[in-house]
């Protein structure tokens, strides 16, 4: 599924083709043909993103909203647009441009209460300025569940997936299963902060790389890494592959129905903050941490 920097560079791109033009809308599927009637010949005037949504807006009275899921597409063009092919759900025309959508899990008209539904059950989202990630620490602080899930939870954090949610907790060197309750303010600020600045990054690149300079294919001098995701990262899917950092093999588990990457020994288990251990504050096995 498409994480947040790739809504994000999206709602730019449509943004730059459509807004200020009056499109043209049609379901040539015919799955939206009622919605498509009610955006044609509409000026589109923004196109935002907010986490893994995508919102085509129409002044204040009307919004297209889209979720691509796990097998929606978008293609776009400039001039003619290509003979109908396959199954597609929205085409759009408009100044000098053509755009097709396929496939996506939503593709609705929102009234502008629909709009705030919608964005009212979204947490936060890092590639957004006018987020506030204390409303995610509020949820965060009284979780007594995994920080991985609880980090891939769209009413907590919107537009992180598995990849920067599970690059971020090996760069914090924090086990996936680190309660979450037991996280302090300061560490969820410095955890947020690095997600927007991969998040931030992955916009401007178009992939998602997560991994510091020393440890580049260059830097490290290792062929780049083969996998269609593409960019350079330390666990995703790098299952039984040698730590970039440590060389212990990454590990493998699911969690409610999602694969968890992570290194055993970067990112060591520690008991919830405040918890009673009943005994010394437990040792990290670490030995050293020589990342920066
Ligand atoms: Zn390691």
């Amino acid at each position: 599924m498409p994480e947040g920097h790739t809504i994000h560079r999206l709602a730019a791109r449509h943004r730059d083709l459509f807004a200020g033009h009056p499109v043209h809308a049609v379901s040539p599927q015919g799955r939206f043909a009622a919605g498509a009637a009610l955006i044609d010949g509409r000026v589109m005037t923004d196109a935002t993103a907010h986490g893994k949504h995508l919102l085509h807006r129409y002044g204040d009275e009307l919004a297209v909203h889209v979720h691509l899921g796990l097998y929606g597409k978008v293609t776009d063009g400039t001039g003619e647009p290509p003979p109908i092919v396959g199954e597609v759900r929205l085409r759009m025309t408009g100044n000098g441009h053509w755009l097709d959508l396929r496939g996506p899990a939503a593709c609705e008209v929102l009234d502008p209460p629909g709009v705030a539904a919608l964005l009212g059950r979204l947490g936060p989202d890092p590639l957004r300025d006018d987020s506030d990630p204390m409303l995610a620490y509020v949820r965060i602080a009284r979780s007594r569940k995994p920080i991985a899930a609880v980090l891939l939870d769209q009413s907590i954090v919107a537009g992180g997936g598995l990849i920067f949610v599970l690059e971020l907790l090996f760069r914090a060197g924090m086990s996936p299963r680190t309660v979450a309750g037991g996280i302090g303010p300061e560490t969820w600020c410095a955890l947020w902060t690095d997600l927007r600045g991969l998040m931030r990054e992955a916009v401007v690149r178009g992939r998602i790389d997560t991994v510091h300079t020393e440890h580049t294919p260059a830097a490290m001098r290792r062929p780049p890494r083969v996998d269609r995701h593409g960019g350079e990262v330390y666990v995703y899917r790098r299952t039984g592959q040698p730590c970039l950092v440590c060389g212990t093999p990454i590990a493998r588990d699911v969690l409610a129905g999602r694969n968890l990457y992570w290194c055993p020994v970067c990112q060591p288990v520690s008991r919830p903050r405040g918890a009673s251990t009943g005994g010394r504050p437990r040792r990290s096995s670490r030995t050293g941490s020589g990342r920066s």
